[in-house]
C-alpha cells in the first residue's frame, strides 16, 4: 500500500478538499499521513482515514520530513501558499529538500498534484 502525505497552507485547504474528493477512490486505498488541520479537514469533509501528526507550525512537515527520510512516504502533496509568509518557513524548505534528496514526488500546486494522482492510480 503507498503512502501518501498531504500538507496544506490554510489559503490552500479549500483546494486540498476539493482535490482529496476527486481522488477519493484512490486516497481510500492509500496510507495518508498529514498535518493537524489538514488531516482534519480531509476526515470531517472527505471521510478519509488519516493518520494526522502535528500542525504544520508545530512540527507536523518535520514529521512528515522525518517518516520520508526513513523511506516511509511515496509521494507528498504540498500546497503551498506563496503569497503569504510562513513562521515555519525552515520546516518547509526541509520537507521540500528531503523530497529532493530521498528523490520522492512532492506536488506543490492543485495542477501537478492531479498530474502526480493521477499518475498514482495508474
Ligand atoms: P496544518 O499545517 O495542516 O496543521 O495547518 C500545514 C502547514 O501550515 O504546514
Amino acid at each position: 500500500m503507498k503512502t501518501i502525505a498531504l500538507i496544506a497552507h490554510d489559503h490552500k485547504k479549500d483546494a486540498i478538499v476539493a482535490l482529496a474528493r476527486e481522488h477519493a477512490a484512490l486516497l481510500r486505498g492509500c496510507h495518508l499521513l498529514a498535518t493537524g488541520t489538514t488531516g482534519g479537514r480531509l476526515r470531517d469533509e472527505v471521510g478519509l482515514t488519516v493518520e494526522c501528526l502535528l500542525s504544520g507550525p508545530l512540527g507536523g512537515d518535520l514529521q512528515i520530513g522525518a517518516r520520508l527520510s526513513q523511506g516511509e512516504v511515496d509521494a507528498v502533496i504540498f500546497l503551498r501558499d506563496p503569497m503569504t509568509p510562513q513562521p515555519h518557513e525552515p520546516d518547509i524548505n526541509a520537507l521540500v529538500r528531503a523530497c529532493d534528496v530521498h528523490d520522492v514526488p512532492c506536488a506543490t500546486n492543485p495542477a501537478s498534484a492531479g498530474a502526480l494522482l493521477r499518475d498514482l492510480s495508474r
